[in-house]
């Protein structure tokens, strides 16, 4: 782009700041129990205040209610949307970034905010508007811009039940990311993966992943295990805590083939697997040593852990036959 077409590039962007995406647009289904199990049993959670009826009529709030991290689940288009998805601000301004070469997505964060509780029969109403557009930044990923779009959700009443920020980077692909490899390829740097995040709550797991061990958070009130950690037990909100080593043994409970896009670092294509542990905690990973047609869920599966790139060590599954 000459300066005179970025210029004008730019201007075209910056038009879409304020624009309205969705206005007051109705979610297919109320609130219902059906949508809530597959979500929780995806999620794991098992708080009753969604699923127990019984258990919700003695508690303070007296009747279930939806999860509100679900809030956004409520409005999502199906299948259908990604083939024939009618025309609005934020599809026209995409296709937009990608006429002009930013033709690269990254969801970067998400925020949400919680006002109300909606309970079963609610009806969710989504507005939605393209808050912000930032300045064209240099990332890591390439040159682009970050925009945030703001979603407000609403039920019946009109009553606020919460909100969602989502920020996305749109840029221009660094030259040749996917280009196929060259005999040349002994000659590149292996790309890195990003750093595992270390906090407070679970540097302790990635320190005795570096040691080559895989461990697993156990309540010390009362046992439970769970995984990822975190500081309190969801069981009897304890938050006094030991963990056990895992055996690294279990079974294939879904997973799914990713092709696109290819992520630096990772092997392409790359199979992301829920493990369930023979412990009972649940652990994304990958599943190596066979393809995504040889998979299949129930699958026996033997963890090992391995150096993945030159700073992360990860527990990575095979099919527990090619182990023995
Ligand atoms: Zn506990």
């Amino acid at each position: 782009m000459t300066p005179e077409e970025h210029q004008l590039f730019e201007q075209k962007i910056y038009a879409y700041v304020g624009r309205e995406v969705f206005s007051s647009q109705p979610a297919p289904d109320r609130i219902n129990e059906a949508m809530i199990r597959h979500w929780a049993e995806a999620m794991g959670d098992k708080n009753p205040a969604y699923q127990d009826a019984e258990w919700a009529e003695q508690s303070m709030r007296g009747r279930l209610i939806g999860p509100p991290a679900m809030m956004y689940c409520w409005n999502q288009e199906g299948i259908t949307a990604a083939t024939k998805r009618s025309s609005d601000a934020l599809t026209d301004m995409c296709d937009l970034f990608d006429q002009h070469g930013y033709s690269g997505v990254l969801g970067t964060n998400v925020k949400q905010e919680y006002f109300k509780e909606a309970g079963m029969g609610d009806q969710v109403f989504v507005d939605m508007i393209i808050d912000t557009i930032s300045e064209q930044k240099a990332t890591a990923r390439g040159i682009g811009y970050f925009f945030e779009s703001l979603a407000t959700f609403s039920d019946q009443h009109g009553e606020k039940i919460g909100t969602q920020r989502f920020r996305v980077l749109k840029f221009i692909p660094a030259e040749g990311a996917n280009s196929t490899v060259s005999s040349d390829e002994e000659a590149l740097e292996t790309p890195t993966r990003i750093a595992s995040p270390r906090g407070h709550d679970n540097g302790w797991w990635w320190e005795a992943a570096d040691e080559g061990r895989m461990l697993i958070q156990r309540c010390t009130a009362c046992q439970t295990l769970r995984h990822p950690p975190r500081p309190m037990c969801g069981e009897c909100q304890s938050m006094d805590w030991d963990s056990i080593e895992s055996t690294m043994q279990g079974e294939v409970l879904s997973f799914t083939e990713i092709h696109h896009p290819k992520v630096p670092g990772y092997p392409s294509p790359l199979i992301c697997a829920v493990i369930k542990m023979d412990e009972g905690t649940n652990f994304v990973s990958n599943l190596r040593g066979c393809e995504a047609r040889d998979a299949s869920i129930g699958m026996r599966v033997s963890g090992v852990m391995e150096q993945v790139d030159d700073k992360t060590m990860l527990p990575q599954f095979y099919p527990a036959t090619q182990e023995a």
